[in-house]
């Protein structure tokens, strides 16, 4: 049964309500509340059914038909609607809004708020990366991005050309879980990312002002600006319905505070993942996170992501990482104090959006409790910032929550005895009474002289009096006992003593559960106030905490201190791939990286495996450590601050885009050179390779040229086209380098020793036998390699020669050649007697035959 073809006229006036409920939020799956469950009716009962494996039911709704409907049990909800989410839908989650108990007639409900992908702010979400919301502005000329994570408060704004793959690039680069847009964005864009990228994006109408969260915005000038922010502002608000005062200013993201890179080259150079199995584990992210907290983990994340180029904001993170490491005694109780802080970040976003629970109380309570210590070491280290330790909320939390309270606000527990007189006075009265009932078992026994009578109590049936079935006949009517509940081996009963103290008992603890909960409510208010200063803590936090995670990662690695220089002259001194080194079971071999104020491109030669990629790479992680102000994997380090980083190296991984690789090798190439300034990085690994020999060679020589002659960006560039090297005379500041490899008895040794000058020789073949190629065939291609070398002076191709075109007596003479080849390449003539080379000699003539 469809929900629009519904004659609404005959519906039950709660059917009506949903109706009414689900006109509004159309693209949202409406969890309904019926009492205890939430339950949800239509299509969104059976796609719900589907996703979250329920059984589907009926409701009769006063239709002829019962309408389809599944539901999930309240207590439980929150797992369900975490599976919804992740696959990309959105849930509006209906509440009752008034006691059914104390309304005659149907309750009212509405939405409470609208959970996303990218508007969750609860406890279950990854506390090592951040979850961004963004909001792509159409303005014809120009496109404004805004972004936020609203489980830390984070807020950012750009503006970007109006260009298709620059919106994309930077959406992918960027990680957004959930996108909006407004009406007038172009439809292709919208499809591309959906579909494509399987982003979930939502198409919004322009939504009213307010005024009350103004202070996000208030120090930028741009209008553009403002309405990209003002655009996402809104939708979450109107999503989340709550309080979000803990949403920081927005900042300005400028391409001049950042080194540059995009997703690609995020991706090639591993620095939050692994390519291949997209995991954290053995990625530049995780070498380098020693953090103690989920804060500064987050922290590292965004700067690997966003590096800088303020030489003097580096400058003083080396300085900090210098004084850690020396004063390693205060860098170890800095680190333990670090351990026992939790996320405050996201605590302060959820006391601001109300949903912290006792439990996220005593956290901020612990939190707050090494605020003093860690204020007093960073003094001690004389680190630029200072920590207020908020010692007023601390304290009062100490005062005022319970030590082990329960993960609900509705069962007592929270508060401590001696916060509030009121709370004291009827916990005095409720244990008192208590106590009385213990007094009533004493002198009942007493009484009825019946040992093994017992008071106790059960929800249902309150407080009663217990006697075993044995026993039941010594209960005598004087006694005035009132049966309550028969039970197979027993009897209970209760008296009007009891039940009077039973009332005085369950009132004080009904009082009690809500005198607590309006306590809880206040301090939570009271903290509130207190939500900028967490957020300021928490970013210092966060900072140190990165920071002394560089300073151990350096010292067990030994990396060094950058010098940053004003003039454009890279020296590397035996640098390091750092994560490769780190796994690598073997030793890993140093090599300089030097690109002085002549030179800009270095032409990289050298077999295949020889280790050129990763040299390329290494290169470029170096400078990316260097620029988030950590130390770096060298044993000296020279180097200008870099702007941006273009990298075409291995696969692409755009497969969904339907071009092939070579039109993405290119694109990509065009991408670099169009973007790329003289204080740039580019690695170019094999370009060209992808299409014919000459046709390749020639484009990789066009694009050098082109480099040296107008970017004038540093550039490494891999290549197995030797001609090449010859552009070293015509190109002044391009620098042949190779990386060698020793050959001995026809095997190959990768030295992977980067050296000056180049290398004509491609061992293609050698590696193909590595990875054990069938004999006949690595054989085969020795054989037309031979061919192809002698004939190439004569303008011949190889091609003319097929294995299937020679004849078998040209077969066996060249088999019979590499074997005589192999048999005296394994002798050695200085060590053998005279006769012995003669029988030698014999064999082989004989083999000939
Ligand atoms: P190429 O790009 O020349 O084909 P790679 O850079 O992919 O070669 O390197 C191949 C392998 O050699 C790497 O996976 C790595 O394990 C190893 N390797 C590369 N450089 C070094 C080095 N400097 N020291 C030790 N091993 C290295």
């Amino acid at each position: 049964m469809k929900r629009s073809t519904v004659d609404r006229t005959k519906l039950s006036p709660m059917m009506l309500q949903y109706m009414e409920i689900k006109d509004k939020y159309e693209d949202c799956i409406i969890f309904f509340r019926l009492g205890d469950f939430y339950e949800m009716f239509f299509d969104d009962a059976i796609l719900a059914s589907r996703e979250l494996e329920l059984t589907l039911t009926g409701k009769n709704a006063g239709l002829d038909e019962r309408v389809p409907m599944c539901g999930v049990p309240h207590h439980a909800y929150a797992s369900y609607i975490d599976t919804l989410i992740e696959k990309g839908y959105k849930v509006a989650i209906v509440e009752q809004l008034e006691d059914p108990k104390l309304v005659k007639g149907m309750v009212k409900r509405d939405v409470i708020q609208v959970v996303t992908k990218g508007t969750r702010i609860d406890n279950n979400l990854d506390s090592k990366n951040n979850n961004y919301i963004a909001n792509i502005y159409d303005f014809d000329y120009c496109k404004g991005i805004s972004f936020t994570d609203i489980s830390t408060g984070e807020f950012y704004c750009e503006l970007l050309e109006y260009n298709q793959d620059e919106i994309i690039r930077e959406v992918v680069r960027r990680g957004f879980k959930e996108l909006i847009v407004n009406e007038k964005i172009d439809r292709e864009l919208v499809n591309i990312l959906r579909s494509t990228y399987g982003i979930l994006v939502t198409i919004t109408k322009e939504l009213d002002d307010t005024k009350e969260y103004q202070y996000i915005y208030e120090d930028i000038d741009d209008p553009r600006i403002i309405t990209t922010i003002k655009h996402l502002l809104y939708y979450v608000l109107d999503a989340k319905k709550g309080d979000l005062h803990h949403l920081k200013k927005c900042e300005i993201i400028s391409s001049q505070k950042t080194l540059f890179f995009d997703n690609n080259t995020k991706k090639n150079l591993e620095l939050v993942e692994t390519i291949r199995s997209r995991d954290r584990q053995y990625s530049l992210l995780w070498l380098l996170d020693k953090n103690k907290t989920a804060m500064g983990s987050r922290y590292l994340k965004h700067e690997i992501e966003n590096p800088l180029t303020d030489k003097k904001e580096l400058e003083r993170r080396y300085n900090f990482i210098e004084k850690l490491s020396t004063e390693f005694i205060l860098r170890d109780d800095l680190r333990n104090y670090l351990d026992q802080v939790y996320d405050l970040e996201r605590l302060a976003a959820r006391i601001s959006y109300g949903n912290l629970n006792a439990r996220d109380m005593l956290q901020l309570k612990k939190s707050l409790n090494v605020l003093p210590d860690i204020k007093n070491i960073l003094e001690q280290l004389d680190y630029d910032k200072t920590i207020n330790p908020i010692t007023e909320v601390a304290s009062l939390l100490e005062k005022s929550i319970h030590e082990d309270p329960p993960l609900t606000l509705k069962e007592g527990s929270l508060i401590k005895d001696g916060y509030n007189s009121e709370l004291d006075e009827l916990r005095k009265l409720s244990s008192g009474s208590k106590d009385f009932i213990l007094e009533i078992e004493h002198q009942e026994k007493e009484r009825t002289g019946i040992k093994t009578l017992k008071v106790g109590f059960n929800k249902i049936f309150g407080y009663y009096i217990e006697v075993s079935k044995g026993q039941k006949n010594l209960v005598k009517e004087e006694y005035g006992y009132e049966r309550r509940q028969t039970l197979a081996n027993c009897e209970r009963y209760t008296t009007p003593l009891l039940k009077e103290k039973e009332n005085i008992i369950l009132g004080a603890e009904e009082k009690i559960i809500n005198l607590e909960y309006k306590l809880f409510m206040d301090i939570r208010e009271i903290i509130k106030r207190y939500i900028t200063l967490i957020q300021e803590v928490s970013k210092i936090i966060s900072e140190v905490d990165m920071l002394q995670s560089f300073s151990i990662v350096s010292d067990e690695n030994k990396f060094v201190r950058p010098k940053l220089v004003d003039e454009k002259s890279l020296e590397l001194i035996e640098c390091r791939h750092p994560v490769i080194e780190k796994v690598l079971t073997t030793k890993y071999v140093a090599n300089d990286i030097i690109m002085d104020k002549s030179t800009d491109i270095l032409l990289i030669t050298g077999p295949n495996m020889a280790g050129k990629s990763t040299y390329m790479r290494q290169c470029a992680i170096t400078i990316i450590m260097a620029q988030i102000g950590c130390f770096v994997p060298c044993k000296s380090c020279k180097m200008p601050i870099f702007d941006k980083i273009f990298t075409r190296i291995g696969a692409s991984d755009d497969l969904v885009s339907g071009e092939s690789t070579f039109m993405i090798e290119m694109k990509e190439a065009n991408y670099a050179i169009s973007e790329a300034t003289e204080n740039s990085l580019i690695l170019f690994d094999e370009l060209g390779r992808g299409t014919a020999t000459y046709d390749g060679m020639s484009l990789a020589q066009a694009i050098l040229e082109y480099i040296h002659d107008k970017i004038k960006a540093k550039t490494m560039f891999s290549t197995h086209y030797h001609e090449l090297t010859a552009l070293e005379k015509d190109l002044k500041h391009l620098k042949n380098v190779h990386v060698s490899a020793i050959e001995e008895a026809g095997k190959i040794t990768f030295l992977h020793k980067v050296k000056p000058g180049s290398i004509d020789k491609s061992y293609g073949i050698h590696v193909a036998s590595l990875a054990k190629l069938p004999l006949e065939l690595i054989n085969r291609s020795k054989n037309i390699l031979d061919i192809y070398e002698n004939k190439k002076g004569k303008q011949e191709t190889f091609t003319q020669t097929s294995l299937f075109e020679l004849d078998e007596e040209e077969i066996n003479e060249q088999e019979n050649k590499n074997e005589l080849e192999e048999k005296i390449k394994e002798i050695n003539p200085l060590e053998m007697s005279p006769i012995e080379a003669l029988n030698f000699l014999y064999e082989l003539k004989k083999n000939m035959k």
